[in-house]
């Protein structure tokens, strides 16, 4: 004899085919959970926990939601990363012999989100399916259902490569074999693996496995390369197995190769804060955040996508930013287009509902509106004079029998509910409106009647009313109730003063009218249900439009944030030089509340060479310079104006930072181990059209060998890659390499110096710096006063000791250091094995007076 009840039983049996998820089990108007889920839901949403027999001895744990205000629940149990298996009554239970058969109609996940609650308006929500071919073969799609995207590609190399495509999506779930995802997690450089949900996918799965054939048309399939069909496949595979529908929306492919686009690490999307600043992770103080003037919330997605992805072909560069610089040149234009966009919704989500299955009268009204703006987008991109935005509008398709459809069948302002008509417009179907003909008359006829009973019986306060439980009735106060005929009046309900009674015509007609209701309810639906279906045939058509409206968006965003800005006109060059006058960082400048953010140059080239070694105290300003050098060329490469008087940008294939204390807690690891993982990375994928990024080069361990491993560094990227390289160090001892790399510049930053009073001039100048300034530092920390002196006194008793020790080493040497060298003595006294490092005496020193000078 089975343990439970019947309906526990079959709770049981539906369950086992979701443990990974909450199972959501429709009992009339609730969702209940049961058991363990129970206990566990109670926790997580703050629900009451109560129990129910289930015929074993022991009450079974259970809680409940209301099922229409389920949707809140789902998100917060999605928010914190749970998956909702959906479980439906589906046959009618007056109908139903046993138990009522129930099914999992949809399990909803963290990637599979379709409910505008937890989707980001201006971020998307990917979904990654990633597989392993043969070793060092990857096949990756990332898929974002709630706009029907899907970018697939093939990685071969590490699985870092993998890690770092990971990034550019930020993915809510990740889909793989365990083997693969345990290495992913292994290797998880910037802490991404803590927000992303892994689903394994067992190899088992590849039996059931949808046919690629069934969604995708021949020429999609044609493209796909042979690695990523697999992966395409675990995608789709999954998305049935969950959404249990079709999922028209997902007919695009596209493919890529990874190196169409610029190729960052997770370090450096971070270090150079593109969309969420280290701090905090808010996207406020980005450079997206400062980027970001779009007004469609694609257009926002897009522009996101755009700084994750910079271009690396200089045509298409160009293109973009010839678009830029005619809407930057007419602002009338750029207002126009704004003003024409703001009225367009979310097509891309709207679209996908409309696939999907759950958009309702308020969706496609909403895509009425968006299509209306189309001829007028249309026009405004041709007459903007710009090549590329002409190109882009031609190939615009306007969809206005679209908006015909929807404009005659949809009111204008329809209910949120499908299910309760007042939807569908008059003369749009003959039979509906002579229902509502029927149903108006019977109005008309029930007040009519009020009147007629009104007179007959002299009561002036009669009514008639209804309500879902008894229908329609004749009410009157009790004190009225002499007045009414004998035997004329069927009594329904008793109330408190007063008594409701039915008449066997308003019976009759009731039942006219409830069914012409009930009738026109369902032929709404049904109508509904035939235009959305009409509709789900041109989805192709829509995506395609959304995308190039989308595409204006951006172009005006970056137009009007250039112009606002006094950003100029990159000339993109597929040289070597980097060259940028008076360039300034965008996102420090922007922010700055008081005082000027001065501008610096940069000169990287073969002659100019292709190294910067820059010195200078703490708060000079040197991470703030390095940071402007990349994103400058970052900006360049998606097609934005930059943030300098004039600049001259390579297109560089990697940019590499190793910036900042921040990510040095994640993972638990020392800053210095880090550092050095960081930067083996660098050695092995840096190109000479890479931009290296280094500051503080060699901290975290002790002097000697911090200093030791900085040199080596640097003559490795100097003799074996050639990148532009940007290194900023504390140890102005290294500036002697000057002298033997051909390719190395010193700088520093200028400070001025008056007493103990010092002045960071924030202007980057040829030389190196004298000194580090670290006990002034410590005094505008605000240390106490004694501390102070006491950093002085000791400071000058080391220089002594040193000045001591350097005069021996000459006299061992027999050769004298130039004046100028006096700086290096503190660390050079420290450092454990001098005579191995070529740091000693006859390595000549620059003048390093340059950062005690006032420019
Ligand atoms: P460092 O890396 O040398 O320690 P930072 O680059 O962190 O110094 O800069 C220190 C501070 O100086 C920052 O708060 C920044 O806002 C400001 N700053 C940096 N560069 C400039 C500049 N060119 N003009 C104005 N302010 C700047």
């Amino acid at each position: 004899m089975a343990k439970y009840t019947p309906m526990i039983e079959q709770y049981l049996a539906i369950k086992a085919e979701v443990q990974d998820a909450f199972l959501f089990f429709r009992l009339g108007d609730f969702y209940e959970m049961f058991f363990e889920d129970a206990v566990n839901a109670a926790r997580e949403l703050e629900i009451t926990l109560t129990g129910r027999e289930g015929g074993a001895e022991e009450r079974i744990p259970m809680c409940g939601i209301p099922y229409h205000s389920a949707d809140n629940y789902i998100a917060r149990l999605i928010e914190k990363g749970y998956k909702v298996a959906i479980c439906e009554q589906v046959e009618d239970p007056s109908q139903a012999k046993g138990v009522v058969r129930r099914e999992i109609v949809r399990i909803v996940t963290p990637g599979t989100v379709m409910d505008a609650r937890s989707l980001g308006e201006t971020s998307n929500n990917y979904m990654v399916s990633v597989t392993e071919e043969q070793e060092g073969c990857f096949g990756f799609a990332a898929c974002d259902i709630s706009t029907g995207e899907l970018f697939v590609t093939r990685l071969e190399g590490t699985i870092t490569l993998v890690t770092d495509e990971m990034n550019v999506y930020h993915p809510s779930e990740l889909l793989g074999s365990a083997e693969l995802l345990q290495k992913l997690r292994d290797n998880n450089p910037a802490g991404w693996a803590s927000s992303v949900v892994m689903t394994p996918r067992s190899a088992s799965t590849i039996h059931t496995a949808v046919s690629l054939e069934d969604y995708f048309a021949e020429a999609e399939l044609a493209a796909l390369p042979a690695e990523a069909k697999a992966c395409v496949r675990q995608l789709m595979t999954y998305l049935q197995e969950t959404q249990k529908r079709s999922l028209a929306h997902i007919k695009h492919i596209r493919v890529y190769e990874q190196n169409q686009y610029m190729i960052m690490d997770p370090f450096t999307r971070r270090n150079l804060e593109l969309v969420e600043t280290v701090r905090d992770r808010s996207k406020k103080g980005s450079l997206l955040w400062l980027l970001d003037k779009t007004v469609t919330a694609m257009g926002g997605r897009l522009l996101r996508r755009w700084i994750e992805k910079p271009l690396m072909s200089e045509t298409a560069i160009r293109e973009r930013l010839e678009a830029v610089e005619r809407l930057y040149h007419q602002l009338i234009v750029r207002d126009e287009l704004k003003q024409a966009l703001k009225e367009v919704y979310d097509l891309e989500r709207l679209v996908a509902r409309i696939a999907y299955g759950n958009a309702n009268a308020r969706d496609l009204v909403a895509l009425k509106a968006s299509l209306r703006q189309v001829p007028l987008l249309k026009q405004i991109g041709e007459a903007s004079g710009s090549g590329t935005l002409a190109k882009l509008t031609a190939r615009i398709d306007p969809c206005q029998d679209v908006m015909a459809w929807i404009d005659t069948a949809i009111q204008d302002e329809p209910p949120v509910s499908i299910r309760d008509g007042g939807m569908i417009k008059a003369g749009y179907h003959a039979y509906l409106d002579q229902l509502r003909e029927a149903s108006t008359n019977g109005k008309q006829w029930i007040a009519e009647l009020e009147k007629q009973e009104r007179e007959r019986t002299g009561v002036k306060s009669l009514k008639i009313g209804y309500n879902k439980v008894f229908g329609y009735y004749i009410e009157v106060t009790k004190a009225n109730l002499p007045s009414l005929e004998e035997g004329r009046y069927e009594r329904k309900q008793t109330l408190a003063n007063a008594e409701r009674f039915v008449t066997p015509e308003l019976k009759e007609k009731e039942g006219l009218i409830l069914e012409a209701q009930e009738k026109m309810v369902d032929l709404e639906y049904e109508l509904f249900m035939q235009l959305r279906e009409k509709l789900s045939a041109h989805i192709s058509r829509l995506q395609q439009l959304a995308e190039l409206i989308a595409t204006m968006d951006v172009y005006q965003s970056l137009a009007a944030v250039s112009a606002a800005n006094r950003y100029t006109k990159p000339a993109i060059g597929d040289d070597f030089e980097l060259r940028v006058d008076e360039g300034r960082h965008p996102v420090v400048e922007a922010v700055m509340q008081d005082g000027f953010f001065i501008a610096n140059h940069t000169r990287l080239s073969r002659e100019d060479g292709s190294m910067m070694l820059i010195t200078g105290p703490n708060m000079a300003g040197k991470s703030t310079y390095m940071r402007q050098v990349a994103i400058i060329c970052l900006m360049a490469q998606i097609g934005c104006f930059v943030p300098a008087q004039s600049a001259k940008v390579p297109i560089l294939d990697r940019i590499f930072t190793r910036i900042g204390a921040a990510d040095d807690l994640i993972g638990g690891q020392s800053t210095f181990m880090v550092e050095m993982m960081d930067i083996q990375v660098m050695t092995e994928k840096a190109t000479a059209r890479s931009l290296v990024i280094i500051d503080e080069l060699g901290r975290g361990t002790s002097t000697g060998e911090g200093m030791a491993i900085a040199q080596a560094v640097i003559e490795f990227l100097h003799d074996k890659i050639g990148c532009k390289t940007l290194v900023s160090t504390h140890f102005h001892e290294l500036a002697h390499l000057e002298e033997t790399l051909a390719g190395l510049r010193n700088y520093c930053m200028a400070v001025k110096e008056s007493g103990r009073q010092v002045t960071f001039l924030r202007k980057l100048i040829p030389g190196a710096a004298s000194t580090s300034y670290g006990i002034y530092c410590a005094q505008i920390a605000g240390l106490p006063g004694g501390i102070i002196d006491r950093s002085y006194e000791l400071l000058h008793a080391f220089e002594a000791r040193a000045e001591l020790l350097q005069g021996e080493s000459e006299a061992v040497a027999g050769i004298g250091a130039p004046p100028s060298d006096k700086p290096s003595a503190l660390q050079e006294a420290q450092m454990p094995n001098r005579t191995e490092l070529p740091l000693a005496a006859d390595a000549a020193m620059p003048d390093a007076g340059a950062a005690a000078a006032e420019p």
